[in-house]
């Protein structure tokens, strides 16, 4: 059998696209106000700005939010969640 690279290349990100946030904890807090439903809406421009063009914060509001609701959904079923927070745990470390 033939190992043959795929011929598709992966999704390649937008020239205008950073690969490095240089301000990520500004981002991370942000984010978090932001699915917290506590951001005012200059703060909710700015990140929407923000990720137009900043590839890890873009990952980052999309992993913080699913853990959210995650998190959310497990409360609700009253479930003990430290399996769930250790597997959260790897995801974020697998992103950074
Ligand atoms: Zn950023």
């Amino acid at each position: 059998m033939q190992t043959s690279l795929p011929s598709s290349s992966p999704a390649i990100p937008h020239p205008a696209m950073k690969e490095h946030c240089n301000h990520q904890a500004d981002c991370l807090k942000m984010i978090q106000l932001i699915l917290d439903g506590e951001a005012t809406e200059q703060q909710l421009a700015k990140l929407k700005i923000n990720l137009e063009s900043c590839q890890p914060c873009i990952r980052m509001y999309h992993l913080e939010k699913e853990v959210k609701e995650l998190l959310t959904k497990r409360m609700e079923k009253r479930c003990c969640p430290d399996e769930l927070v250790a597997t959260i745990k790897s995801r974020i470390l697998s992103f950074s």
